[in-house]
């Protein structure tokens, strides 16, 4: 705050020119202060007289723009009542009066003195008296009051006497002036005071310099609480914010209050002590939000002085949008453990974040996708993927380790690369980038479903129905599986398999909707059905409808004929698996019969090692070698033929860890043990199916020599078997069979026997999916003459074996399918020994005369039926494995089906059941009113009806019990027609059985 005087009476060293009027009224008492200085003291003291009004004014007073002004007097007062006698008209108060005007010329003064010379005769009267008092009111009238003025303190006689002075103080405020200047004016009315002195002062808010923004000296606003808003003016080069201009406030005391806003250095530059100076080198100040040079962020520099910015340095870069103060960046390093994990024609892509991120947070990730052309193929190289290879979430800019990458072609080579890019890499270039490669290839994967089905020629009783192929077949399609049924009734369809794209479905009712829906097999097994299509058979035609209104009426007849008619129903329904029955074209019919081994083109075929003149060889073709770091050794598991088992985990570069079992070679082995070790391995490398154990690879660069298969946490079957007797449900159990089937399927379509089936050589996981495993015995028996004679060590699995591989070692996938029917026993029965006790040659004997394994306890009547259908002493009247993995799968679909268990004539435990004795249960309420010519028309063989009948199987039920060899003795001779027949007995027991109730 800055203090300006306007007037200070005690500083005018002359004459201070002040009227007074009347003159007789305040006057002026020359006095000198100790330094001799002149003392303007103006007195007043009539306080004996009546009617006093005594004034001083001052003269004109420059405001020099200041709109408030303060007054400070000093003055002394006389208290009355130390004044003798006077008390009546004494005062202790005076006024205070301004009057502004613009000109302070000497008019007024000299009106003044005029006023003071016509006043100057005394006390008035007269003409001019009057004239005086006029003027005198006019004057007087242009004065306004400030204040009437009392003392803090009076002095008395006392205080006189004591000569000490009470010096009262007093300030007033002025405002709003508005004129150039003004006047002050004294009035006493009678008291007796003395004006020491008299300062008009304003105040100033002074030049002021802050933040590098300059205020002017400012004069205060009018108002005492007002505050002038002065803008600032930036100085040193500096510069004002944009919205943050410097503002300050002047308030009336004169001073400045409320900053906003400043002034801050250029770009280069930082404030130091209220000026720019210019940033040192390597350091940096680019915005005006930052006050101060920064250094420079790593990997960045400033060789001037002034920086605006640092430079990175070489293979550093900096985005436009990444702030000054980030660190120069660079390029992510590569992905790192990239791992695949392959599932039919997917591929899980994961890998870790690169060990160098180059600075950055923005790191992402990019897949480049390659088919691998095979050798010899136009280029011979690599091809993009292409649009129709799906990544998931996306292929580009993955912010995940991890991708799907999905619709791959079956059976391909691809080539990965995993590229991590960040915000520089484009800066960068392309030479900058770092991937990983991962080389998968894609299994087999089931085909696509097939998408439409089209309606042919539609008679009373048929639809001609069409389709395309898949889309995505996945490999060679080996057939189609047309399945159908009446509308609403899906709890009865009929399945038919074709290799063709077309086909006529007969034997349906007129006038009714089918629904009809496709699917396609290939080696990797079905995929799924299409989604359903609806066509709708003919109208009747009168002769048909007569016909049905007649067999209505024969229906209505009695209630025992609806209810056999409802069992003939079913049986005739068409419920259809290739097993238990089929109703098709001849072409149809015969691939359905006869391909259980055909190979069709596209499958792959079992390759005997003993055809490698090198076994080493053999090894190397169809088992990755691993090296032996790759494992770790944790456990003994078992007891192998050649040595220990062990299992423990498996770290394959770029694959996620997995546990493996270890089966070793023991030391000392001959050369002969070692390739009779590996051949396992060798064989066990051509399959590929979720049923068969996988092999991971072997290590024989290394010692102990090592097969290296996939984990089975619950180890062998058998032993699984009665670890866990009576624990699983029935249901549990045929799913294990189904699996143990489709294993066998796949071996049997290989052209793999496998010749030593039996629990001990399943595996089971932790899933409860049943592996085949143990494929070294096949050898040692072909190269063993000997072996099926030999009772040592039950290296002749006798009580597994058919017959005919015990007598003339015919080992088929049919003498396969004995020992399936074994393993279907030891399943139901917990791990039991087939034949117990009995001695081999005991059970070769049995067998020989027609005994079979009596049924488990508690074993479904329809497993026990294709036990026993397995154990057929004909071998081509076994079922194949696809027809078993089929019936298994109509069980399991329909599990009412496997609720009839056999009755307890089946299940001596001690006993060995004669084949030809096996009945089948039907209940004794139920008759068949279908006669076995009506059956056998059903099935299209009503040929054989005269046959039958002569052969003395003229009723249904001794027909479910005829074998094979009594279809052939009653005269069946083509075999499609055998086939035929008997699994249509098969499928008449499955029905019965399932229509007695329980
Ligand atoms: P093997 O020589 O194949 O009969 O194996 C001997 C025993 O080792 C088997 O009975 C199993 O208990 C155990 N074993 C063999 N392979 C595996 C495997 N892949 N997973 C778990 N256990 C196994």
């Amino acid at each position: 705050m800055i203090l300006v005087n306007l007037l200070d009476s005690r500083s005018v060293a002359g004459d201070l020119g002040w009227v007074a009027y009347p003159r007789n009224g305040w006057e002026e008492i020359g006095e000198v202060d100790e330094d001799y200085a002149p003392i303007h003291t103006y007195q007043v003291c009539r306080v004996m007289e009546q009617n006093q009004n005594n004034w001083l004014h001052t003269n004109w007073i420059l405001t020099e723009g200041a709109q408030r002004v303060f007054i400070e007097l000093k003055f002394t007062l006389r208290d009355c009542n130390s004044l003798p006698g006077g008390v009546g008209t004494c005062k202790e108060t005076f006024n205070m009066y301004y009057y502004e005007t613009d000109e302070g010329d000497e008019t007024d003064a000299e009106d003044g003195d005029e006023m003071m010379d016509a006043g100057g005769g005394g006390g008035g009267g007269g003409v001019g008296g009057v004239m005086e008092e006029v003027d005198r009111s006019i004057k007087e009238s242009r004065y306004t009051k400030v204040d009437t003025i009392a003392a803090d303190e009076s002095f008395t006689e006392l205080d006189l006497g004591d000569r000490v002075m009470k010096l009262n103080t007093e300030v007033r405020d002025l405002g709003p002036l508005t004129r150039k200047g003004f006047y002050l004016a004294f009035q006493d009315l009678g008291s007796c005071i003395a004006l020491v002195s008299v300062r008009v002062f304003y105040k100033r808010c002074p030049l002021l310099v802050k933040s590098l923004a300059e205020f002017p000296d400012t004069i205060p606003g009018s108002e005492a609480s007002q505050l002038v808003e002065v803008a600032g003016r930036c100085v040193n080069g500096s510069l004002a914010l944009l919205d943050e201009r410097p503002r300050m406030h002047c308030s009336a005391e004169g001073e400045w209050l409320v900053p906003i806003g400043k002034c801050v250095c250029q770009p280069g530059f930082e404030e130091i002590n209220g000026s720019c100076q210019v940033c040192r080198a390597g350091f940096y100040r680019s915005v005006l939000q930052t006050s101060s040079c920064s250094k420079c962020p790593p990997h960045s520099r400033a060789r001037q002085t002034g920086a605006t910015a640092c430079t990175c340095v070489e293979g550093y870069y900096k985005t436009d949008t990444d702030p000054p103060n980030m660190a120069c960046t660079r390029p992510p390093s590569a992905p790192r453990n990239a791992i695949s994990n392959v599932n039919e024609t997917s591929v899980f892509l994961e890998w870790s974040v690169p060990l160098e991120t180059g600075g950055r947070k923005d790191g992402r990730y990019n897949i480049l996708c390659r088919r691998v052309l095979p050798e010899g193929g136009r280029g011979g190289g690599l091809e993009e993927c292409g649009p129709n290879v799906r990544f998931l979430p996306r292929r580009m800019g993955l912010a995940n380790t991890s991708v799907m990458v999905a619709d791959l072609q079956s059976h391909t080579n691809y080539s990965f690369l995993l590229e991590a890019v960040n915000g520089v890499s484009e800066l960068a270039g392309g030479h900058s980038r770092q991937y990983v490669s991962l080389n998968v290839t894609t299994n087999q994967a089931a085909p696509s479903p097939v998408s439409v089905v089209r309606k042919g020629h539609v008679g009373k009783n048929s639809i001609a129905v069409s389709w395309a192929e898949p889309d995505r077949p996945n490999g060679i399609i080996l057939e189609y599986e047309i399945k159908y049924f009446e509308k609403e009734q899906d709890s009865s369809y009929t399945i038919i398999k074709s290799t063709k794209t077309e086909m006529v479905v007969d034997s349906l009712k007129p006038s009714s909707a089918y629904i009809f829906q496709v699917r396609a097999r290939t080696s990797a097994g079905y995929g799924a059905f299409s989604r359903r299509f609806e066509f709708q058979t003919s109208p009747y035609l009168a002769a048909s409808s007569e016909r049905t209104q007649v067999s209505v009426v024969a229906v209505s007849i009695t209630l025992a004929l609806v209810l056999m008619a409802l069992v003939a129903g079913f049986l005739l329904s068409g419920r259809r698996c290739g097993y238990s029955k089929a109703k098709q074209d001849p072409e149809e019919e015969k691939m359905h019969f006869h391909n259980g081994h055909i190979k069709f083109p596209g499958v792959r075929t079992y390759v005997d090692p003993h055809t490698y003149e090198d076994p080493n060889q053999a090894v190397h073709e169809f088992a990755q070698e691993i090296d032996v770091s790759f494992i770790s050794i944790e456990r003994v598991i078992g007891a192998g033929e050649f040595g220990e088992v062990c299992s423990g985990p498996l770290r394959l570069p770029g694959k996620r860890e997995i546990q493996v079992a270890i089966k070793t070679l023991k030391a000392g082995y001959t050369e002969q043990q070692r390739r009779d070790f590996l051949w396992e391995a060798s064989i066990m490398g051509q399959f590929d199916h979720p049923n068969i154990i996988h092999l991971e690879g072997v290590v024989t660069k290394s010692k102990p020599v090592m097969i290296i298969t996939e984990y089975m946490e619950n180890g062998s079957l058998d032993t699984f078997l009665k670890k866990n007797d009576a624990q699983f449900t029935v249901i549990q159990l045929v799913g294990m069979l189904r699996g143990i089937a489709s294993g066998m399927r796949y071996l049997s379509d290989m052209g793999y026997v496998h010749r030593d089936l039996a629990a001990r050589n399943i595996l089971v996981n932790s899933n409860l999916v049943c592996k085949v495993s143990d494929f070294g015995l096949s050898r040692v028996l072909e190269d063993d003459p000997e072996a099926a004679y030999t009772t040592r060590g039950g290296k002749i699995p006798i009580r597994w074996t058919a017959p005919e591989a015990i007598a003339y070692r015919k080992f088929t996938s049919a003498s396969d399918v004995w020992s399936y029917g074994i393993v279907m026993w030891e399943v139901m029965s917990y791990g039991e020994r087939p034949y117990w006790e009995m001695s081999n040659q005991d059970v070769i004997k049995a067998v020989e005369e027609s005994y079979r394994l009596p049924g488990p306890m508690d074993c479904p009547a329809a497993l026990y039926h294709l036990m026993m259908d397995c154990w057929q002493r004909e071998r081509s009247s076994r079922p194949k494995f696809e027809e078993i993995v089929c019936l298994l799968d109509k069980l399991i679909r329909n599990p009412s089906s496997l609720k009839t268990l056999l009755n307890s004539s089946h299940r001596v435990s001690n006993l060995l059941v004669e084949h030809a004795s096996v009945e089948v249960a039907i209940s004794t309420s139920l008759t068949l009113s279908q006669t076995v010519g009506e059956w056998l028309d059903s099935i299209k063989m009503g040929r054989y009806t005269e046959l039958f009948t002569e052969g003395g199987y003229s009723s249904l039920d001794t027909v479910a019990q005829m074998t094979s060899e009594d279809v052939r003795r009653v005269g069946v001779n083509l075999a499609g027609h055998q086939k035929k027949i008997i699994n249509g007995i098969q499928e008449m027991r499955v029905h019965l059985i399932n229509s007695v109730p329980i």
